[in-house]
């Protein structure tokens, strides 16, 4: 199925249901209204000039416009290229051109971002860019007023296929430069679809989303699976705003609720949500980055999230991979990424040799099946480094998978620390780390020492009111319930972490900057 066939199925089944709801400007959409709007910017595009395979960029935080272009895009076989919202003048260039963008839709301005300047200034450099559509402005609204054919946008819908490349989605940077996966319809509407299966979405749910679209959990793991099960999407923000989230979640009685780990924990700290009315929700995401079982504990027992689920996976992989059920127990629930998604495989090897390695043994996750990309956009060598020739996708994370199939991700290869010759997972220090009662959130990395090759270094967020933690203390917490290896050498307290605008820790610039730390 195409994108934009699924979405007029679901528009004919469902059509008074509503669809999507932007706190933002209180505006509200059935699906028929909906489907109306995404076919008029349909038309909109295809006025201006914009046809099958061109490239259309969209440049804003979460906003009901967002959804409409991701759609409308679909609908013509356009390449819709996610541009992130956290982006400068210089990468905002890099994007368009590498991308080839020849028509951006862009917000006119997001926190102390100035966007419409900022695409006024790269504009002379972008030659593929033709025509720049300011989100609010009257192009906007003559994009959505310029009319068409009815029965010419349905004769285009019927020449797309679905594995024609429909979309550039940009990996969050956490290791390094975004890399730009292309991705088809097949690969990121089934996937969407499956995340949706499991989390046992119908026309009943409300799904309250504050992760950025501009990333696959937002517009697969929310939009798609909510616009394919009839579901309604919230979005309670631009930007992630956790009293604004829990607003939403509390008033538009949401049965489902999204996040990474980093998000949920600011949700849990902010003042007053234990008395806030969550009863309707049911279920959610976590996924992104290590879920900590004590985070997840807290989100069942304080949100009310009894069915919350974990997925794992990575913008290459659309981005599903494995995902927890509601009826696996509560232990595996909170302490693993769940199992294979239906119609996927996954594998564990020994990253050197590429043999896979028994049940219970660490080694690299692979993944293969309909959802690994086509490949990363106009990059051959970094595609075929990822992707072997059996089209396995090679994850870099570091996973253990059980007899019964349940697997754990122990970390990324290149965030293992070797200390003295012993391999150390900083993701299994880190749950320790959660446990003590005055952390908020923990952080380990490993830094050159002179006579082990690597020492662990803790970062720490203490909780308000909290006492700051010293190295002493921390070392006298996990001496005797941590092997000797793994207890930090050092202890840095901060306020924040560098993070990527996905919510994700950089720990390449934690590294850096325990480097000069240390001396
Ligand atoms: P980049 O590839 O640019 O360095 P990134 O890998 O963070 O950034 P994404 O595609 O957004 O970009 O994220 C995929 C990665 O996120 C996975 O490879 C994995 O390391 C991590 N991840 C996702 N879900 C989970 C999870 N549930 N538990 C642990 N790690 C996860
Ligand atoms: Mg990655």
């Amino acid at each position: 199925d195409t994108i934009g066939g699924n979405l007029d199925r679901t528009a004919a089944a469902h059509p008074d249901r509503e669809a999507v709801v932007d706190r933002a400007t209180g505006r509200r959409w059935t699906y028929a209204e909906f489907a109306r709007d995404v076919d008029a910017v349909a038309h909109g595009l295809l006025g201006l000039g914009v046809g099958k395979g061109d490239r259309v960029g969209i440049w804003a935080p979460n906003c009901a416009e967002w959804v409409l272009t991701q759609y409308a895009t679909a609908k013509i076989g356009a390449v819709l290229v996610n541009i992130n919202p956290a982006y400068r003048v210089h990468e905002l260039q890099f994007v368009l051109n590498q991308a080839g963008i020849r028509t951006l839709i862009a917000a006119e301005s997001f926190k102390t971002s100035d966007y419409a300047g900022m695409v006024e200034q790269v504009r002379p450099h972008c030659a593929a860019l033709r025509d720049v559509v300011i989100i609010g402005t009257g192009a906007w609204e003559a994009l959505l007023a310029a009319g068409g054919d009815p029965a010419a946008l349905a004769g285009i819908g019927a020449t797309l296929s679905a594995d024609d490349p429909i979309n550039i989605q940009y990996t969050s940077g956490t290791t390094g430069f975004p890399k730009g996966a292309t991705l088809s319809h097949h690969n990121i509407l089934n996937n969407g679809y499956f995340v949706g299966e499991l989390c046992s979405y119908t026309e009943q749910d409300r799904v309250c989303v504050p992760v950025p679209f501009y990333h696959c959990f937002g517009m697969v793991m929310g939009n798609l699976a909510i616009t394919s099960h009839g579901a309604c999407l919230v979005i309670p923000a631009p930007g992630f705003d956790p009293a604004a989230t829990l607003r939403a979640a509390a008033e538009e009685r949401c049965t489902s609720l999204y996040g990474v780990p980093t998000m949920f924990i600011a949700l849990l700290a902010e003042p007053g949500v234990d008395e806030l009315d969550l009863s309707a929700l049911r279920t959610g995401i976590m996924a992104g980055s290590p879920c900590p079982v004590e985070v997840m504990k807290q989100v069942i027992e304080r949100l009310g999230m009894a069915e919350v689920t974990i997925c794992y996976g990575m913008t290459e992989t659309s981005p599903v991979s494995t995902q927890t059920r509601a009826d696996d127990t509560v232990d595996r629930r909170v302490s693993t990424v769940g199992r294979v998604h239906p119609h996927l495989e996954v594998k564990v090897v020994d990253p050197d040799t590429g043999t896979t390695v028994p049940r219970g043994v660490p080694g690299e996750l692979c993944t293969r099946g309909y959802s690994v990309m086509l490949g990363y956009w106009d990059q051959p060598d970094k595609t075929a480094e990822a992707i072997d020739a059996a089209r396995w996708m090679h994850t870099g994370d570091l996973a253990v998978m059980d007899d019964e199939g349940y697997l754990n991700i122990t970390g990324r290869i290149k965030d293992m620390v070797i200390r003295g010759g012993e391999n150390v997972y900083p993701r299994e220090v880190e749950e320790f780390l959660y446990t003590h009662p005055s952390v908020l959130d923990a952080q380990v990395i490993g830094v050159p020492d002179a006579k082990y090759g690597e020492e662990l270094m803790a970062w720490i967020r203490v909780r308000e009111g909290a006492a700051p933690l010293t190295v002493e203390d921390v070392r006298e917490f996990c001496a005797g319930k941590l092997a000797h290896y793994k207890v930090p050498r050092y202890v840095h307290v901060v306020d924040e972490f560098p993070m990527t605008v996905t919510g994700k820790v950089r720990k390449v610039e934690m590294r850096a900057a325990a480097v000069e730390i240390l001396g």
